[in-house]
């Protein structure tokens, strides 16, 4: 129902502001396993992960109710 790779692909369009790095993101099982540079970067992507999720959750429950 939600699409991890599409989410990991939104991730890693994002740079850090701090040291211009690139984070990498990976779909491991049901989870995503995050590489970045520094932890505030990682913090920040977490929450782009979270609200990527609630969102496509979000969609899929509009869709269920067409
Ligand atoms: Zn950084």
């Amino acid at each position: 129902m939600i699409d991890l790779k599409k989410v990991c692909r939104l991730v890693e369009t994002k740079r850090c502001k701090d040291h211009n790095e690139k984070p990498k993101a990976i779909v491991k099982g049901s989870s995503i396993n995050l590489t970045t540079c520094c932890d505030k970067f990682q913090k920040e992507l977490q929450k782009v992960i979270e609200n990527d999720i609630a969102k496509q959750t979000e969609d899929a429950i509009k869709k269920m109710f067409k």
